[in-house]
């Protein structure tokens, strides 16, 4: 082994250790992307298991060292395996956004316990590297599954740049494990500038995976109104947005516009916290009213808009009469005041394609139709 290889390993350690500590950094700015802090824990570990397997194991056997190669070895092996496990776990709860399942646990459980079963074969450096080369290649099928489903821009071009070199280390550990089987297991210094580059590149990746991951929770934050949890005036047309050309060349669009009548009196008479209770009652209410394709959201302070979109957009007349009713009857929960309102409503259909802007402007119209006829009543037109 030339001392340049060994050189190598040690830089990779050194920069393993590192990164756990950036990907630590970065899970905590990041408000905690599920799995990139135990990417670079599991990474840690198996760069540390793989230098000593590879490495330093494999050193003391040249040298003679008989009775401390297989200790240094199976120390190594566990480390890497337990590494491994650790990284295609992170990878799971990475691509899916969430916990681990009892069933993934233990499969994981099983990669690890793959070094342990290998103390049974007769030669430890044959049996570890065989272990960590199986353990590589079921971390690197994880690995694929999970990036495959990373398919939406802009994480797609990372996802599929790293899957590309998990297919590139999968020949080379297929390889490993061929050789381990063999009784000719060794450290690939041929190759091994190639392996380390990859997870460079894999690291580098994991890093520009999570900042669109936390920039994408942020953008998904700035589109929701943080009192009632609707969507707010940016997040109406973002959610329209991808149908919108269609809807609106099949004139399959409606507009409800809700106001909530007298509301400034409920304030006076109740305080601005009641009032914040009756908005948040006001648009459970109407989220039960409406089916999961409308888009409902709060456009100003007591001012709400439902865009009924497809073949139902006709009916939106009766949705808006359903709307005014259930809020009539709302009630908020104890301990909070006994307070009544009521909703008027406009609503504007279109008899014909027509932009959503003329669409709003209709209902608008209706709306204050609406106030004018004596408030808690639904007017509708049609464009
Ligand atoms: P109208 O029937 O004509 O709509 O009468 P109104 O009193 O509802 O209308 P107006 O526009 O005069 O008053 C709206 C009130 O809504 C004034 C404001 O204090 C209240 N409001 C706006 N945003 C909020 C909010 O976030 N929380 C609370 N509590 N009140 C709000
Ligand atoms: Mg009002
Ligand atoms: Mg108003």
């Amino acid at each position: 082994m030339t001392t340049d290889f060994y050189n190598l390993l040690l830089t990779d350690c050194a920069l393993a250790l590192i990164l756990l500590g950036l990907f630590w950094y970065v899970s905590r700015v990041s408000r905690g992307v599920p799995g990139i802090a135990s990417w670079g824990v599991g990474h840690f570990l198996y760069s540390l298991g793989a230098a000593m397997l590879d490495g330093t194991a494999l050193e003391l056997e040249r040298a003679g060292a008989h009775g401390a190669s297989p200790v240094v070895a199976a120390i190594g092996g566990i480390l890497a395996c337990g590494g491994l496990a650790v990284i295609a776990g992170a990878m799971v709860m990475f691509a899916g956004q969430r916990a681990l399942r009892g069933g993934e646990r233990l499969a994981l459980a099983g990669v690890v316990l793959l070094s342990p079963l290998a103390w049974l074969a007769g030669d430890a450096i044959d049996g570890q590297g065989a272990a960590m080369s199986a353990a590589e290649l079921a971390m690197l099928a994880t690995v694929l599954v999970q990036l495959w489903r990373l398919d939406a821009p802009p994480a797609r071009v990372p996802a599929r740049l790293m899957m590309l070199g998990a297919v590139v280390l999968a020949f080379l550990y297929g390889r490993d494990l061929l050789d381990a089987f063999t009784g000719q297991y060794t450290s690939n210094q041929a190759w091994v500038n190639v392996d380390l580059s990859t997870w460079y590149l894999f690291n580098f990746c994991m890093l520009m995976l999570t900042s669109f991951r936390a920039a994408e929770a942020l953008r998904q934050t700035a589109m929701l109104d943080p009192l009632t949890g609707t969507l707010n005036r940016r997040g109406l047309f973002a959610r329209l947005d991808p149908e919108l050309e269609r809807l609106t060349r099949d004139a399959q669009l409606a507009v409800i516009a809700l106001d909530l009548d007298h509301f400034k009196r409920v304030n006076d008479r109740h305080g601005h916290e009641v009032g914040d209770l009756v908005l948040q009652k006001l648009s459970d209410t109407v989220r039960d009213c409406v089916r999961e394709d409308d888009v409902f959201a709060r456009v100003g302070g007591e001012e709400f808009l439902v865009v009924v979109t497809g073949p139902d957009a006709a009916g939106a007349p009766l949705l808006a009469e359903r709307i005014r009713k259930a809020v009539a009857e709302m009630r908020l929960d104890p301990p909070a005041p006994t307070v009544r309102v009521t909703v008027s409503a406009g609503v504007c259909l279109s008899a014909r394609p027509m932009p959503l802007s003329m669409l709003m402007r209709g209902a608008d119209e209706a709306l204050y139709a609406a106030k004018r006829g004596g408030r808690d009543c639904v007017v509708a037109n049609t464009l």
